[in-house]
C-alpha cells in the first residue's frame, strides 16, 4: 500500500496523515469548501476539494469520495471516525471498487450498526447486556410495557443511534409517550429511521470501554480499557486509563468479554467495546461496539506506546498483529481532554467563531491533536471539537497536575471554549480521587466562577492593551501619552462586563506607572513587555504574562492563574440589552428550525417547548421563559436562520 485517501477532516485527518508520512505512504486529503484553509488540507501530500460545506455534499457523499480516490490513484481509504466510518454500504462499495477500506469487514460494521442486533448477538455470546427490550414490535404500547417490566428509570435509545442522539431517560410511565415521540423524531432526523430499544438506566454508571484489535488471520486481542465516564449530552469530555475503579480481576473479566464480542464478529481491525459499569452492584454490561478508530484512541497509545493508525493500516494490508495479549502491558497513566467550542455555562451549546490565537505550552508528556491553528474559523457545519490534549505521566496525580498546567497555559482565544470548564474538572477533588459517575457534570455547580478572583487582572490586561492600541493608532501628538487630557490627573474610565459581572475600571498614567482602580481596588501597573498578542505586566510588584486577542469590543485573555477569560467593553454595547428584551426569542447561533411546536395566538407557560432547533449536529429545544401568548412567529419549519434571528415573540399579560 503506498497511498491512502482520508475521507475525514479536522484533527483526525491530521492524525492519520502523520502516520502515513511516517510509514512512507502518500496521503490524500479531501475537503469541503469550508475547510479549504484548514491545516489538514496543507499537511496532506495531495488534496482534493469534493464539494460544498454541508457534510451531505462532501464528507458524507460516497460518490464524491470514490471519485476523488480514483482521480488520485488512492489504493486505500481511511474513514477516521464519524461521517462514513461506520457505514457498511460505503465499506462494501470500496471493496467493489478495488479500494482497501481501512476498518473491519463490512458485515461486522453492519452487525454493530444496529444497537438491537448488537444486543442480540452479544446475548448469544454470553456477553452481559443491560436488561432491556429490543424487537420488531415498536408500538407505543409494547415499548411502555417493556419499560414497566424493566422498571424505571429506563433509557430509550435509537437503534441506529450514535453521538448520544435519540436518547431519553424516562423516570415514570407517565413520561413515556412524550419521550418515545421525541426519541423517534430525533432518530428519524439523524439516522433516517425511528426504531428504539429500551434499557434499564444504570443510575450510578461508569462508561468503561475496551480497545479491541483484530487482524485478517483470526487473531483478536484487547488493548486495555479507557474510562470515559465524564460526559455531557452522553458525549465524552475527558477520558483516562487505567480506570480508577479497575483491578486485575475486573480487567480480566471485562477484557475477556470484549474479546468474546470481537471474536463473535470475526473482528479484523480497530474497534471499541463499550460497557457501562454499575457502581452499586459491581456488574458491567455491554453497550455497543464502535467499529472504527475512537476519538480517544491516543489515551491507549500513550500507555502502550503503540500507533493504532499504523496497526489499522497493517491489519488492512493483511499483516498479522505485531503483539500478543500477554505482551499488552500498560505503562503509567494517560488522560485526554476534549477542547470544544462550546459554552459550559449555557447548557454546553456549541459556538462558532474564529480561533484568533492558538498556542500550547511545552510540557513533557503532552500530545496535542488539533484541528485548528491561529486564524481557523469554527463553522456551523461540523462538530465543535477544536483539539484534544493528551497527557501521559508515570502516575495519575502527576498527569493531572500536568494537565492542569496545560489548561492554564493554553491559549485558544477568539471564541468561547470549554477550556476553563476542563480545568475545573481536572482540578475537582472528587475527580482526582476517581469518584465520579456519568452524572458528575450534570451535578456540578457552574454558577460559581473559580476565575472570579482574577477578573481584575484580566480587565487590567485588556485595558492596558487597548490603551496601547490607541496609542499606536494615533498619528498626531505621538509624544503625548494616550488619554492625555488638559487636566492630566483626571482618570480615564472604562466599564467591562465579565459574563454578568460589571467592572468599573479607572486609570491614569503617572510617568511610566498606571494607577488603576478596579471597582475601587487600587493597583499599580507597569507595562514590562508588549508583543502584538501578548503582554507582560507588573501588577502590584508581581510580573504576569497575558496572551490576548479581541474581536470588536470583546477581549479574550489568557493567564496562568485563571486559564482564559473573556470580557466585553460595556459602553460601546448599549444596544445588546434592548434586543434581548423580555419575550423576544433569538437564534443563539446559526441553526436550522427543525420543528415549530406553537402557533400564533397560542398561550404558553414558562417551560413549554416552543421550537426544536438544530445546529452543529445537535438538537435543542427552545423553552418558553415566561407565561403569555405567542404574538409573533417568524420561525418556519425547515428554514435556516442566522445567529440573532428573531424566532418568535411572547406577549406577557
Ligand atoms: P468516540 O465514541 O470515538 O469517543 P464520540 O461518540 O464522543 O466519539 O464522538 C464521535 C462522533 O463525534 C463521531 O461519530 C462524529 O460524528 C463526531 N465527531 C467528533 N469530532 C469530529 C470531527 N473532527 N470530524 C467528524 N466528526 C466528528
Ligand atoms: P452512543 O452510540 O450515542 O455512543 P451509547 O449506547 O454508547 O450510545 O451510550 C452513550 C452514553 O450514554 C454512554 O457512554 C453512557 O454514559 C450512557 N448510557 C448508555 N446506556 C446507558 C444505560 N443503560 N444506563 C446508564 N447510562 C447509559
Ligand atoms: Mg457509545
Amino acid at each position: 500500500m503506498n497511498s491512502i485517501l482520508i475521507s475525514n477532516r479536522g484533527e483526525i485527518a491530521s492524525r492519520i496523515i502523520r502516520t502515513c508520512r511516517k510509514m512512507g505512504i502518500r496521503s490524500i486529503a479531501v475537503f469541503s469548501e469550508a475547510d479549504r484553509r484548514a491545516p489538514f488540507v496543507r499537511e496532506a501530500d495531495v488534496a482534493v476539494c469534493i464539494g460544498e460545506s454541508d457534510p451531505s455534499a462532501s464528507y458524507l457523499n460516497p460518490d464524491k469520495i470514490i471519485a476523488a480516490a480514483k482521480q488520485t490513484g488512492a489504493q486505500a481509504i481511511h474513514p477516521g471516525y464519524g461521517f462514513l466510518s461506520e457505514n457498511a454500504a460505503f465499506a462494501r462499495r470500496c471493496q467493489e471498487e478495488g479500494i482497501i477500506f481501512i476498518g473491519p469487514h463490512p458485515e461486522a460494521i453492519a452487525a454493530m450498526g444496529s444497537k438491537s442486533r448488537a444486543r442480540e448477538l452479544m446475548q448469544t455470546q454470553g456477553v452481559p447486556v443491560v436488561p432491556g427490550y429490543q424487537g420488531p414490535d415498536q408500538s407505543e404500547a409494547r415499548l411502555i410495557r417493556a419499560a414497566n417490566e424493566i422498571g424505571y428509570p429506563v433509557l430509550l435509545k435509537a437503534t441506529a443511534g450514535g453521538g448520544g442522539k435519540g436518547m431519553r431517560i424516562v423516570h415514570a410511565e407517565g413520561e413515556m409517550k412524550v419521550a418515545i415521540a421525541a426519541a423517534q423524531r430525533e432518530s428519524q432526523r439523524a439516522f433516517g429511521e425511528a426504531e428504539l430499544i429500551v434499557e434499564k438506566y444504570i443510575v450510578s454508571g461508569r462508561h468503561i470501554e475496551f480497545q479491541i484489535f483484530g487482524d485478517r488471520r483470526g487473531n483478536v486481542i484487547h488493548l486495555l480499557e479507557r474510562e470515559c465516564t465524564l460526559q455531557r449530552r452522553y458525549q465524552k469530555v475527558i477520558e483516562e486509563s487505567p480506570s480508577p475503579v479497575m483491578d486485575e480481576a475486573l480487567r480480566t473479566r471485562m477484557g475477556d468479554a470484549a474479546v468474546r464480542a470481537a471474536q463473535a464478529l470475526h473482528y479484523d481491525n480497530a474497534g471499541t467495546v463499550e460497557f457501562i459499569y454499575d457502581q452499586h452492584s459491581g456488574e458491567f454490561y455491554f453497550l455497543e461496539v464502535n467499529t472504527r478508530l475512537q476519538v480517544e484512541h491516543p489515551v491507549t497509545e500513550a500507555i502502550l506506546g503503540l500507533d493504532l493508525v499504523q496497526m489499522q493500516i497493517e491489519s488492512a494490508q493483511g499483516k498479522p498483529l505485531s503483539l500478543s495479549q500477554e505482551e499488552v502491558r500498560g505503562r503509567g497513566y494517560a488522560l485526554e481532554c476534549r477542547l470544544y467550542a462550546e459554552d459550559a455555562r449555557n447548557d454546553f451549546l456549541p459556538v462558532t467563531g474564529t480561533v484568533q490565537r492558538f498556542s500550547v505550552p511545552e510540557v513533557d508528556g503532552l500530545r496535542v491533536e488539533s484541528a485548528v491553528e491561529s486564524g481557523t474559523e469554527i463553522s456551523v457545519y461540523y462538530d465543535p471539537m477544536i483539539a484534544k490534549l493528551i497527557v501521559w505521566a508515570e502516575d495519575r496525580a502527576t498527569a493531572h497536575r500536568k494537565m492542569a498546567y496545560v489548561l492554564r497555559h493554553l491559549a485558544c482565544l477568539g471564541t468561547t471554549t470549554n477550556q476553563d470548564f476542563l480545568l475545573s474538572l481536572v482540578e475537582h477533588p472528587a475527580f482526582q480521587r476517581g469518584e465520579y459517575d456519568t452524572h458528575f457534570i450534570d451535578h456540578l455547580d457552574l454558577s460559581v466562577d473559580p476565575r472570579e478572583p482574577f477578573y481584575h487582572q484580566a480587565a487590567i490586561a485588556a485595558c492596558v492593551h487597548a490603551w496601547h492600541q490607541r496609542q499606536n493608532s494615533r498619528t498626531l501628538l505621538r509624544s503625548l501619552p494616550s488619554g492625555w487630557r488638559n487636566s492630566f490627573y483626571q482618570p480615564q474610565e472604562v466599564q467591562y462586563l465579565m459574563g454578568d459581572t460589571e467592572l468599573r475600571v479607572e486609570y491614569r498614567l503617572e510617568g511610566s506607572v498606571f494607577q488603576f482602580q478596579v471597582e475601587s481596588v487600587p493597583y499599580q501597573v507597569s507595562l514590562e513587555e508588549l508583543q502584538p498578542e501578548s503582554l507582560r505586566l507588573e501588577i502590584n510588584g508581581l510580573h504576569h504574562r497575558f496572551q490576548l486577542s479581541w474581536v470588536g469590543d470583546q477581549y479574550f485573555v489568557q493567564n496562568e492563574s485563571f486559564g482564559n477569560l473573556s470580557l466585553r467593553e460595556r459602553s460601546r454595547f448599549p444596544a445588546k440589552v434592548s434586543i434581548e428584551s423580555a419575550g423576544t426569542y433569538l437564534a443563539p447561533m446559526p441553526s436550522q428550525v427543525v420543528k415549530v411546536l406553537v402557533k400564533p395566538g397560542q398561550s404558553v407557560q414558562a417551560g413549554d417547548p416552543l421550537l426544536v432547533m438544530s445546529s452543529m449536529k445537535m438538537e435543542n429545544t427552545l423553552l418558553a421563559k415566561e407565561n403569555g401568548t405567542i404574538s409573533d412567529l417568524y420561525a418556519t419549519e425547515g428554514s435556516n436562520v442566522p445567529a440573532g434571528f428573531v424566532l418568535l415573540k411572547i406577549h406577557t399579560p
